[in-house]
């Protein structure tokens, strides 16, 4: 059986004529499954029952399960599903004022093993197929308790450009009109850091959001909390960030988590500051650090005045710098959480 997802519009054209029904059913199924959320061939009512025969013996719709929900008073939806190897993902749903973000996997687990990140604490599994990412779309434009998904993001569990090419294809699906017709520049990729990837997306002639995690902003101590630092070291990274923006005249994203004790005081602000001084097009997202259990790093917000202070002091030498409102903080929020509270392993 095969994941009907992983097919274009034009390969299952291909598909419908060579078992010689009309090419244009191929759009109705797509509409079926992206629009309507059908998961069955035999729901899609206005094809010919033979062709929904057809459709069943070969493929499936949705690869995934559902395991576990769990919904936040403040409307965040987090789902945990079940490949169909038995490896489990994550993917969230978060409502705001004028906007519902998807936060979507792109691994079964992560091997980039970032100190202050839960889903990396059991390892590296595996790729997710472009058509698992799919499913997790799917699955959230169908089941969200709150409004419409308008933004996905890449920030579940794993890391996107370590996924390149199945990456990409969900992407233009997730941004295809006869699929999820979400607008590119509302599809954020997030990395840790690798720079090939960013290099190869500069390359493609996508406007998607591209968001860099990157938490310290001197080489020791993000080497330290981020491994990838090691093999992609700050001026590196910094330096291809710049050549992304200039060349996309995109602004990039840089996610900067507050932990007490380590990055959040103000020489840590003018390290940050001084280390963006080159990029026209950045901006800083500032995250107060979510409580991991069993994490390596010591996980505490700074006080609020800290992260006023932290804030003020970016603000006042010029860069561009919003406050990460911390949603679902009563559903295991931290990335990675739900999973392992499951994992058995
Ligand atoms: N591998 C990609 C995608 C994972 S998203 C990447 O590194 O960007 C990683 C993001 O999750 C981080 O940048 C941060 O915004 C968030 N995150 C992870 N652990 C967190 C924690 N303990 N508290 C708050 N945010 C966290």
């Amino acid at each position: 059986m095969r994941d009907i997802k992983e097919l274009s519009l034009k390969e299952l054209e291909v598909k419908l004529l060579s078992w010689g029904k009309p090419g244009y059913h191929a759009r109705q199924v797509l509409s079926w499954i992206y629009g309507k959320g059908a998961y069955e061939f035999a729901k899609m009512s206005d094809l010919p029952v033979t062709l929904r025969d057809l459709l069943t013996d070969e493929f499936y719709i949705l690869g995934l399960r559902l395991e576990d929900l769990q919904r936040s008073s403040d409307g965040t939806d987090k789902f945990l599903f079940e490949l169909k190897d038995g490896n489990l993902i994550e993917a969230v749903g978060i409502p705001a004022a004028r906007r519902v973000t998807g936060c979507i996997s792109s691994q079964a687990g992560c091997k980039f093993a970032c100190s202050f990140c839960a889903s990396g604490l059991k390892g590296f599994k595996r790729n997710l197929t472009c058509g698992e990412m799919l499913d997790e779309v799917l699955y959230l434009k169908h089941n969200l308790e709150k409004g419409q998904l308008t933004h996905i993001v890449f920030m579940g569990t794993g890391e996107p450009l370590d996924n390149y090419d199945n990456l990409l294809k969900a992407v233009r699906v997730i941004n295809s009109p006869e699929a999820f017709n979400i607008g590119s520049r509302k599809i954020t990729i997030s990395t840790c850091g690798i720079v090939p990837g960013i290099r190869r997306l500069q390359g493609e002639s996508l406007q998607v959001e591209l968001s860099i995690s990157l938490h310290a902003a001197d080489d020791s101590l993000r080497s330290r909390i981020m491994p990838i630092n090691r093999k992609y070291p700050l001026s590196d990274l910094i330096r291809c960030c710049r050549e992304y923006s200039e060349k996309t005249n995109r602004q990039v994203t840089f996610e900067y988590i507050l932990v007490k004790g380590l990055n959040s005081d103000l020489a840590s602000a003018k390290k940050l500051s001084g280390l963006l001084s080159s990029l026209r097009l950045a901006k800083v997202n500032l995250i107060p650090a979510n409580p991991v259990n069993g994490s390596t790093e010591k996980m505490l917000p700074p006080s609020e005045q800290e992260v006023s202070a932290f804030k003020e002091y970016l603000f006042k030498t010029g860069v561009n710098v919003t406050l990460r409102k911390e949603r679902g903080q009563d559903i295991q929020a931290a990335c990675g959480q739900l999973r392992l509270k499951h994992e058995k392993n």
